[in-house]
Order: structure tokens, then sequence, then C-alpha cells
């Protein structure tokens, strides 16, 4: 493939390198075919399902394809793009293996991306992230296709997991369960549209953890973000969350201003600061931890050099509680 265009902007080179484990090879499809596009070039695919009749019209499957896994259907479109790319197929639901079991799997994955709407898949992806330190993207489409979030996460530099941000949603979950009830949204009404703007916002999340600090704007993006792993998307003049324009009270957008219509977006901290360790987070850390307290000590002798310079400033995260040693 020749990258010579993308050069300046993002490094090809390492994105060569990187592993991407995606679950969901539906809805995620132009996201994962974009990515090779960009040179992401060894993927693991993990989708239990079948490509079905309803799939083509929002999700990017081929009509040919119809019956295909669909993870093999999204393999052979990635190598139409970069036949030396490397795909792995799992066409399996995973989510109930033991953290054992998926030791070997996930082994060499350098980034998770959650393409669901299952929950139990987003909490299973949470984890597996913070077993393996690693990124993870999590893209999810609210009810009707209105809107949209995009949630990022990366255990080698901030404390805040999935679980820890979306705190209020696993209790939730978690009566509905015990209940015997599902909370997942379906897809109704979720075109091939809705998931293009957090997809792209996804994308280039993915390729900003997979090249941080690389000298270039894709490099810079994740420290440019700092805390803010939250990022929602309105994808329609008629996206509410009971009853409230939350991207206008966000933004502080008054209601005479005429230029304010759809399609904005925001990027939130922690909404629960200080409720941390998360129970993910106190059970899966245990290897994460080390790491960080690793990239603590290297802040150390910077610290002594420049007594006004302190970790947080260098790495613009809270320290965790269970790692502050400065
Ligand atoms: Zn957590």
């Amino acid at each position: 493939m020749d990258f010579s265009r993308i050069r300046t902007a993002m490094d090809v080179d390492a994105l060569q390198t990187k592993k991407v484990t995606l679950f969901g090879a539906g809805a995620s499809v132009g996201l994962s075919l974009d990515l090779t596009r960009c040179g992401v070039s060894h993927w693991q695919l993990l989708d239990p399902d079948v490509v079905g009749f309803e799939n083509p019209q929002r999700q990017g499957h081929d009509p040919g394809q119809i019956g295909q896994p669909k993870v093999e259907a999204v393999a052979t479109r990635i190598r139409e793009i970069n036949p030396s790319a490397v795909v792995e197929t799992v066409p399996l639901d995973v989510t109930g293996w033991t953290d054992e079991q998926t030791q070997a799997l996930f082994a060499a994955t350098d980034l998770f991306i959650a393409a669901t709407d299952s929950f139990v898949a987003q909490a299973f992806v949470n984890r597996m992230a913070l077993l393996r330190n690693v990124p993870a993207v999590f893209i999810g489409i609210y009810a009707g296709g209105l809107g949209a979030e995009v949630v990022w996460i990366d255990p080698r530099r901030r404390d805040c997991c999935f679980r820890c941000l979306c705190s209020k949603r696993y209790e939730v979950q978690k009566e509905a369960h015990s209940g015997g009830k599902s909370l997942d949204p379906n897809s109704e009404g979720a075109d091939i549209f809705s998931v293009r703007i957090p997809d792209a916002v996804a994308g280039q999340l993915v390729i900003g953890l997979l090249t941080l600090g690389a000298p270039n704007r894709y490099g810079r993006l994740i420290e440019q973000l700092g805390d803010r792993q939250f990022l929602q998307f309105s994808l329609s003049p008629d996206f509410k969350i009971a009853g409230r324009d939350i991207l206008k009270e966000k933004l502080g957008i008054a209601n005479d201003v005429e230029s304010y219509f759809a399609w904005n977006s925001i990027a939130i901290a922690d909404p629960d600061r200080g409720q941390l360790p998360c129970p993910d987070c106190e059970t899966y850390r245990s290897h994460g931890f080390e790491q960080v307290d690793e990239a603590w000590r290297r802040v150390k002798p910077i610290e002594q050099v420049n007594g006004t310079q302190t970790a947080a400033d260098l790495f613009g995260a809270r320290p965790l509680e269970s790692s502050v040693t400065l």
C-alpha cells in the first residue's frame, strides 16, 4: 500500500506493527476497513453472528456475503484493501471464558475495540483491557440512532476504566440482569449514517492510542484530550436525554443561538471523580499497577529537578490511590 499522502498525519509504520482486537463485526465494518486503509494490518475479529438479510442496509456488509460468518465477511474486505494484512477470525462468543482461557487469545493484543451493543461484551472488554494493560475504545449508538458515545480507556496512563466512567450503568445493568432482563438498546432506527460520526472519531482515537507521542497530530491527540475519556455525539436535532439537550447545556449554548443545530460533540472527564478504584480496577489492574508504578518512578527525578512540576503535570492524570509513591 502507498501511504505517502498520510505519513505526515500519522505514524503508519507504527500502526503496521500493532494488533487490534475487534469485538463486534457488524456496524464496525466501515471502521475496521478505514483503520486498515491507515495501516493497521493485524486484526483479530470476534463475532458469533452470520451476515443476515437485514445487515447490508445498515452495517456495511455486502449482500453477496449474506450467510457468511461476519468475521469472515470483514476479513475478506480487509484483505481486499491490504492483501498482506494478517486477520484472525474468532466466530465465537468468548465473553463467558475465564481469564486463563483468554490468556493466549489476547496475548498479543495492542488495543481492543468494543463495537457492540452488548453490555456483557463491553464489560468483558473492559476487564480484558485492564488485565492485558492495553487501551480500549467503546462505541455505543443510542436509541433510534439519534445520539452516540465513544469511551476510551488507557490503563497504562489513565486511572479511569470503562466501569469507573460508567459506574451507574453497571449498577442499573446488574439490577436488570438479576431480574433476568437485558437493557441493551436494540438497533431499531440506527441506520448506517448513525455510526459514521462516532466511528470516525473512534478511529482517530484508535490511531492516537496506538501511536501515542508520535510527532504528528494523531500522536498528540490523546494528550490533548487529557482526562476527557467520555465523548457524546448528537446525530440529530431530535437527540435528547431525559428530555434535555445535554450537549447544548454542556456547551453553554444559549437558546437563541441559531447556528446550533445537530452533529455536535462533547468530551467530558469521569463524572464520578473520587470513587476509584472500581471493582474491575481492584481485580484486574494487578499487571497494570506494576507498569504505572514504573511510570511514576520515572517521573521522580524530573520532579526533583523542578520542584514545581508534578507527576500530574506530566501525565495529566490523577495518581492511582494504590500507587502514590511521590
Ligand atoms: Zn475502574
